[in-house]
């Protein structure tokens, strides 16, 4: 990766906060506990590899986890901090060549998935085109979370992490809300800042086809098993929603605010859901054509 400048902060995040596999020693399979009921293929430990991962660091069953149901594995996202702790903060040493400092990795990589994650919805925020002076404190936080990310191991151990999410979290909050307005103010949506979160953000199998959810603020909400079929979302704040299940067959997310590859890979879809353009339809979702 290269240095990170105030200048470049923007221009080099597509390829540094997506998971390159290929420049990872499979930490995200060894580092996590993980369980057969949250869709992984057995019960660990952290710091156990899975089974599945070969000498190379690669998944031997990486194209069949959707057709497995593996939606644990599915549904996964590092944001990037995977490549980056192998390839930046142990530049390139492996778990398996050295194995005393396999437990500081991995315990190092739950850190750096954290600040992978802050500056994913950073430079998320960033795309909206922010006034100042929020447009302004977000790239200044986007700016010293990307440096925060270069530390040293125990550096990174020792950081604020919680202190600085808390930061982070207000500035999304109220970049959700100027972004919301402005969307309901273009399509002629009441804009009401509770919409959505004013009975309940529990939504658990619910039918909402004819629910306006449109710019509603729906961060954290229980989506599961909801059925969203042909819903307009344009504006709906989603951050640390869960979508597993979620029928959103013909679903209009093209202008929804921070929705990530992950909530999208364990929900249900066809060709005719739009995506905003950073994200991709999921594989398994071409056989849900033929289901609907
Ligand atoms: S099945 Fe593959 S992707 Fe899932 S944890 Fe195991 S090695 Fe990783």
């Amino acid at each position: 990766m290269a240095q990170v400048t105030y200048e470049n902060i923007y221009s080099d995040n597509s390829s540094h906060l997506k998971p390159q596999c290929e420049k990872c020693f499979g930490i995200c399979c060894i580092a996590l506990y993980f369980s057969v009921q949250d869709g992984f293929p057995t019960d660990k430990s952290a710091g156990t590899p899975c089974p599945n991962l070969a000498e190379d660091f690669r998944c031997v069953i990486h194209d069949k986890l959707g057709d497995l149901g593996l939606r644990g594995c599915v549904a996964y996202e590092c944001y990037g901090a995977g490549q980056q702790i192998s390839q930046v903060t142990f530049a390139g040493r492996n778990w398996r060549l050295e194995p005393s400092s396999a437990d500081l990795m991995f315990e190092v990589f739950l850190v750096m998935r954290q600040l992978h994650e802050m500056c994913w919805y950073l430079t998320e925020a960033l795309s909206f085109k922010l006034p100042s002076p929020i447009g302004g404190e977000i790239k200044e936080a986007l700016y010293a979370t990307k440096r925060i990310t270069q530390f040293a191991p125990h550096f990174l151990l020792e950081f604020n992490l919680s202190e600085h999410r808390t930061k982070i979290s207000v500035l999304l909050k109220n970049t959700s809300k100027l972004v919301r307005s402005e969307i309901s103010r273009t399509n002629k949506v009441t804009f009401n800042d509770d919409k959505g979160r004013k009975a309940t953000t529990d939504f658990l199998g619910r039918d909402l086809r004819k629910k306006d959810l449109r710019c509603a603020d729906l961060r954290g909400a229980c989506l599961i098993a909801t059925n969203l079929e042909d819903v307009d979302l344009s504006g709906t704040d989603f951050i640390g929603a869960d979508f597993r299940d979620a029928n959103l067959r013909g679903a209009n997310l093209s202008n929804s605010i921070f929705l990530t590859q992950s909530q999208i890979n364990v929900a249900r879809g066809n060709s005719n859901t739009k995506l905003p353009i950073s994200l991709s339809r999921p594989k398994h979702w071409e056989s849900e054509n033929t289901t609907k």
